[in-house]
């Protein structure tokens, strides 16, 4: 019973994480980008090392 519990609040730890990224993309980095002066990403706010172009099709701020 306890084993059932822990798995279905890690699913919706999952699913929480999952929306939220979904939702708000790039709100975690956000804390990280203004250490870096790595080009992030406009659409989806991943870091684009050594290239201008995202694998979204988003292009470097
Ligand atoms: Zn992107």
């Amino acid at each position: 019973m306890l084993f059932k519990i822990i798995l279905v609040f890690l699913l919706a730890m999952i699913l929480i994480a999952l929306v939220g990224r979904a939702l708000f993309p790039g709100a975690l980095p956000k804390v990280l980008r203004k250490k870096t002066s790595a080009p992030v990403c406009g659409k989806c706010g991943r870091y684009l090392i050594g290239r201008k172009t995202c694998d979204c099709g988003g292009k470097a701020k």
